[in-house]
């Protein structure tokens, strides 16, 4: 039987993404830059414009239902966005009731990474799994978690939010507003804001000759690490330990049987596994420090194929 046909929307603080989906596959898509400025109202026309600049009235008919992702926290009981960092001026505001009076369907509105970790489970690395974490480690870092077969969601869907529990005494401050939390320290933007400190340190190294040009950012570490930079080298290991570290904490809380990395940060997985794999053993107790983490396979539509998927569940 062919998968019903959905419509998924992706909410980002740089882009708004719009698809045509069944099952996994991306029948049509597009996608724009998030119009910030105009606030909700504005965004609200972007997903009107883009839906019907790539479904014909037949897929609009046939398709029954919408699948939102959107960046936290936003209370998915309710569909009401509670404050959006990325996204300013909409506290408070409705999306999920906005985007039923606007399309006339049933709207499941999800946090953006609860919905990927839905997207990974359902259609990507975690297929067939009764028990696994996802963990996006990007600008932040976020996550969802299938146990015993259900997506996890706590009181108002606020769970699972992975990047925030404290991982030391001293530390950077994180976006949340507290200290060295799993985020401040391991996110992509943590790598980076390390690589500019190693940079002023080593003006000779691969950093520190660029740091000049531009923003060094995690991008540009992982680029050092893979030609042999021995200062970006220990950087990277010292991102796998930062993730190994945390990872160890999710297995111990959840027991899943395995971790899925995603986000930007998880293009370097490749040379982070070793490190990551030697940090759980380390700190989590057999069998517990045997559990594999394995890179993502839906990469940026994993957002919006876990949220097609939960509009039809
Ligand atoms: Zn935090």
């Amino acid at each position: 039987m062919k998968a019903p046909l959905t419509i998924g929307f992706d909410l980002g603080g740089t882009q708004v993404r719009v698809a045509l989906m069944r099952g996994k596959d991306i029948i049509s898509r597009a996608a724009e830059p998030t119009d910030i400025a105009g606030g909700p109202s504005g965004v609200l026309k972007q997903f009107h414009r883009l839906l019907h600049s790539i479904a014909s009235k037949e897929e609009l008919q046939e398709a029954k239902t919408i699948g939102v992702s959107s960046p936290g926290p936003i209370d998915t009981d309710t569909g009401v966005a509670i404050n959006l960092p990325s996204l300013p001026n909409w506290e408070n505001f409705p999306l999920r009731q906005s985007l039923i009076d606007l399309f006339q369907r049933p709207v499941t509105v999800e946090n953006d990474a609860i919905a990927a970790a839905y997207g990974e489970w359902k259609h990507g690395a975690g297929q067939g799994l009764r028990h696994m974490i996802y963990v996006t480690v990007s600008t932040g870092i976020g996550g969802g978690a299938i146990m015993d077969g259900r997506l996890l969601h706590g009181h108002r869907g606020l769970g699972t939010h992975f990047g925030h529990f404290r991982m030391a005494e001293h530390g950077p401050r994180c976006g949340c507003g507290a200290i060295a939390c799993f985020e401040a320290l391991a996110s992509g933007t943590a790598l980076g804001r390390r690589g500019r400190e190693e940079a002023e340190r080593h003006p000779q190294s691969h950093l520190g000759l660029i740091i000049n040009r531009s923003m060094i950012t995690a991008a540009d570490v992982v680029q050092g690490a893979r030609s042999g930079d021995a200062v970006c080298h220990s950087l990277v290991a010292q991102e796998a330990d930062l993730l190994g570290r945390g990872f160890a904490s999710l297995i111990y809380l959840f027991s899943p049987q395995l971790i899925v990395m995603g986000g930007g940060v998880s293009h370097a997985f490749d040379i982070l596994d070793e490190g990551i794999h030697a940090a759980i053993r380390r700190d989590a107790m057999s069998p517990l420090g045997d559990v594999k983490v394995v890179r993502a396979q839906l990469g940026e539509n994993a957002g919006l194929v876990g949220a097609a998927a939960l509009a039809i569940k």
